[in-house]
């Protein structure tokens, strides 16, 4: 195994052939956007870096199991303060791709990811065909792993540095802007 060549992200099912293989590659920080952009509100998660992924990929009977490490670096606004920020992420991960019982349901697509449980316990992801594409589980993988309102907390493990920014003033109801206009001339 020493001198056989690492996988990528997408590969054939008939490269592992009965051993194991390691697999190498990097989720580009555009198709990472896809998925992280559109989190926590207007502001949103961007990646600036592509995701780097380090593992090995082995068949298991028709399956295939993936395991392996992932980093990443995400940016952020901090929620409270607006202080842009960044989380290194470095984690590790296990999926088991399952043949699909009915090849035709997805003709167009080698792996489908079903929509994830709130838990991050053994999910299945069921592939077609004889093709594995890991990066949409890296993409999804890495979207687990960011917190729904993260501060600066999350990235310097301490409080706000800067001053929180105040909520925007309240409108000031129309029939009372002439009392506050006297209410300014008196003070
Ligand atoms: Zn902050």
């Amino acid at each position: 195994m020493a001198n056989v060549k690492p996988l990528g992200l997408s590969f054939r099912i008939d490269d592992l052939a009965d051993e194991t293989r390691v697999v190498r590659g990097e989720v580009a920080p555009a198709v990472l956007d896809e998925v992280v952009g559109g989190m926590i509100g207007e502001l949103g998660y961007r990646a600036e870096s592509p995701a780097s992924v380090e593992g090995s990929a082995y068949t298991a009977g028709d399956d295939v199991v993936f395991e392996g490490r992932i980093r990443a670096r995400i940016g952020y606004d901090c929620v409270r303060c607006l202080t842009s920020r960044a989380l290194g992420l470095d984690f590790e991960v296990r999926h088991l791709l399952v043949a699909r019982a009915q090849p035709d349901a997805f003709p167009d697509d080698d792996v489908v990811v079903e929509p994830g449980d709130d838990d991050e316990t053994d999910e299945l992801y069921p592939y077609d065909g004889d093709n594995i594409d890991l990066a949409p589980l890296i993409r999804e993988d890495v979207l687990l792993e960011l917190p729904m309102n993260p501060s600066c907390r999350d990235a310097t493990g301490a409080e706000c540095e800067e001053p929180l920014k105040a909520p925007p003033e309240p409108e000031v109801d129309p029939r009372w802007a002439p009392l506050l206009d006297i209410k300014k001339k008196l003070s």
